[in-house]
C-alpha cells in the first residue's frame, strides 16, 4: 500500500503499538492524526486534570515520532468528518486504528468505517487496549461472565499475545497541514497543575521503578494509602503510553527468581490488571450498567439529594479525616489511592446516601486515569450494586480503615494539613467530646453508626 493513515486514540506511544506497527509495515508512509474534540468548558466526564495530561502526552507523542522521521498531524472536529478529508487529501487507502474498549469509542468507529467506505477507503481496527477483548474470555457455554474469580481463572488459561519493540522508523509525506498541539485552553480549561509528568517516557519510568523493587511486596503494601505500594501506571493504561502485553509480560519476568511470596505479589498485581478486563467486558456487554446498577434488584433504591452534602464530600470537609484526604488527593494530584477511592465512594452511598452515580461522574470529571468501565465498575462494587460487588451489609467504617491501612495517619497528615500536627489516635474515632479536632476542621458530617443501620434499612427494602 502507497498510503495510510494511523488514527491515534487511546494508544499515545510509539512503543508496542499494533495499529501503529502494521501500519508502518503495509503502508510506505504513514500519516499519524489526532482529532481534537471540539467539546467547550463542561463535559460529564471529563476535566482538567485528564485534559492536561493529554495535551502533554500529545507533545510527548509529537517529539517521538519525530524522532522516527514524522510528527504527529492534529486536526479538529468530528473524527469522521476529519478522517474522510485527510484521507481524500493525502490519497490515502486505508486508516488503521487501535480498537477502543467502550461503546463510545466503538460508536465512533462505526461511523468512522462508514463514511470512509462510501469513499473508497478502508477502517482496519487492531486489538490493543487489552490482552483479552470482549469476547475472547467466555464461560464454557460461551457466555459472558458476572463474576470475577472464575473470569480471571479462564482469563489465565489463555495463550497471551507477545510484546513488540517500539517503532525505529516511520516514512511519512512531507507538507500535511496540521493544527497547533492542543492546550486546556482549546477545551476553555485551565491548566492542571498537580499531576503526574504525561508522556511515554515518564510512563516507562513509573514501571521500570515499580518492577524493579515494590511489585515484589505490592500483596502487603499496596492498601497502605501512605506508602508508594502501588504501580501508579492508571494513567499510562488509559491513555496507552504503556502497551499492556509490556506491562503484563514484564511483570510475569519479574516473578522468575522470586521467593514464592514475591512470586504471589507478582500475580496480585496481575490480578488488578485482569480486573480491568473484567470491566471492560462487564461494560460492553451490559452497557446499561450506565446508567443502572448491574444487580437488577437494587434498581429503584431510595438516594438522597442532598447538595450540602455533597459539596462537603467533593471539597473534602466531611469531618472524617480519612475521606478528607482521599477527597483531597483527588482535587490536588488527579489521582486516588486505590483503597481510599473504596472508602470515599462507601462513604457517598452508604454514610451519606447520595447515589453512586453522582460520585462516578465526580470520579470521572477530577481523575486523570478515569476510565469509563473500571470507574463504572469500582462504583458499583463500592455501593454494593455491581458485579461481584461487595455484598451490601458489608459496610466499611471509616474509622476501622483508617486504623488499619493509615495507622499512624500518614496519608491523612499528608493531604489535611490542618491535622498535621496532631497525634494519629484522633483520627481513629469521632471525636468524644463532640468539639472539632482542629481549629477550622468541621466535626462529622453524619454519625456512621447510625447511618449504616439506615443504609441497612434501605437496602432489606428492595433485596
Ligand atoms: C470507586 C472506584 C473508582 C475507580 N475508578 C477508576 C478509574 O476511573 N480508572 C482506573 O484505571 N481505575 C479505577 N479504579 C481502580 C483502581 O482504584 C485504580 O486502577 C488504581 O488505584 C490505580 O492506581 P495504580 O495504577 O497504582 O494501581 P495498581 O494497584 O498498581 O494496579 C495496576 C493496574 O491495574 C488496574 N487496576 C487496579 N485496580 C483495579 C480495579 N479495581 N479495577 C480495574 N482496574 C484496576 C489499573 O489499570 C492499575 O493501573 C477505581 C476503583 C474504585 C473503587
Amino acid at each position: 500500500m502507497k498510503r495510510a493513515i494511523h488514527w491515534f486514540r487511546r494508544d499515545l506511544r510509539i512503543t508496542d503499538n499494533t495499529a501503529l506497527a502494521a501500519a508502518a509495515k503495509e503502508a510506505e508512509e504513514v500519516v499519524p492524526v489526532y482529532v481534537v474534540s471540539d467539546w467547550k468548558k463542561n463535559h460529564r466526564w471529563t476535566g482538567a486534570a485528564r485534559q492536561t495530561f493529554l495535551c502533554g502526552s500529545l507533545a510527548a507523542l509529537d517529539g517521538n515520532l519525530r524522532a522516527i522521521g514524522s510528527g504527529l498531524v492534529v486536526r479538529e472536529g468530528e473524527a469522521e468528518e476529519v478522517l474522510v478529508k485527510l484521507a481524500r487529501e493525502t490519497k490515502a487507502e486505508a486508516v488503521f486504528t487501535n480498537r477502543d474498549p467502550d461503546l463510545f469509542g466503538r460508536g465512533a468507529e462505526m461511523r468512522v468505517a462508514k463514511m470512509l467506505a462510501e469513499d473508497g477507503c478502508e477502517l482496519r481496527t487492531f486489538k490493543d487496549t487489552a490482552i483479552h477483548e470482549r469476547d475472547e474470555v467466555k464461560t464454557g457455554q460461551g457466555g459472558n461472565f458476572r463474576v470475577f474469580t472464575p473470569y480471571s481463572r479462564a482469563w489465565a488459561k489463555l495463550d497471551k499475545p507477545a510484546a513488540g519493540p517500539a517503532l525505529k522508523k516511520l516514512n511519512s509525506p512531507d507538507g500535511i497541514k496540521s493544527a497547533a498541539l492542543p492546550t486546556p485552553a482549546h477545551w476553555g480549561l485551565k491548566d492542571f497543575t498537580g499531576g503526574v509528568e504525561p508522556g511515554e517516557k515518564a510512563a516507562r519510568a513509573r514501571l521500570k521503578k515499580f518492577l524493579s523493587g515494590p511489585i515484589h511486596a505490592y500483596g502487603e503494601t499496596r492498601d497502605l494509602m501512605g506508602e508508594d505500594g502501588t504501580s501508579r501506571i492508571s494513567q499510562d493504561l488509559r491513555h496507552g503510553l504503556l502497551s499492556i502485553r509490556e506491562v503484563y509480560h514484564r511483570a510475569k519476568d519479574a516473578a522468575e527468581g522470586s521467593s514464592a511470596t514475591g512470586r504471589n505479589n507478582v500475580w496480585k498485581f496481575i490480578s488488578e490488571l485482569i480486573w480491568r478486563e473484567f470491566y471492560f467486558q462487564i461494560l460492553w456487554h451490559y452497557p446499561e450498567v450506565l446508567e443502572h446498577e448491574f444487580n437488577a434488584k437494587y434498581r429503584g433504591m431510595e438516594w438522597d439529594q442532598d447538595q450540602a452534602k455533597y459539596r462537603a464530600w467533593c471539597e473534602g470537609r466531611t469531618g472524617f479525616p480519612i475521606v478528607d484526604a482521599a477527597m483531597r488527593q483527588l482535587n490536588e494530584t488527579g489521582y486516588m489511592h486505590n483503597r481510599s477511592r473504596m472508602i470515599a465512594a462507601m462513604f457517598l452511598t452508604k454514610d451519606l446516601h447520595l447515589d453512586w452515580r453522582l460520585g462516578e461522574q465526580y470520579f470521572m470529571q477530577t481523575l486523570i486515569d478515569g476510565e469509563i468501565a473500571s470507574n463504572n465498575g469500582g462504583w458499583q462494587w463500592s455501593a454494593g450494586t455491581g458485579a461481584d460487588a461487595a455484598p451490601y451489609f458489608r459496610i466499611q467504617n471509616p474509622w476501622s480503615q483508617t486504623k488499619r491501612y493509615d495507622p499512624a495517619g500518614k496519608y491523612i497528615k499528608q493531604w489535611v494539613p490542618e491535622l498535621a500536627d496532631l497525634p494519629a489516635a484522633k483520627f481513629l474515632d469521632a471525636p468524644a467530646d463532640g468539639k472539632p479536632i482542629a481549629a477550622g476542621y468541621p466535626l462529622p458530617i453524619v454519625d456512621h453508626s447510625t447511618e449504616r443501620d439506615e443504609t441497612l434499612r434501605r437496602f432489606k427494602m428492595v433485596a
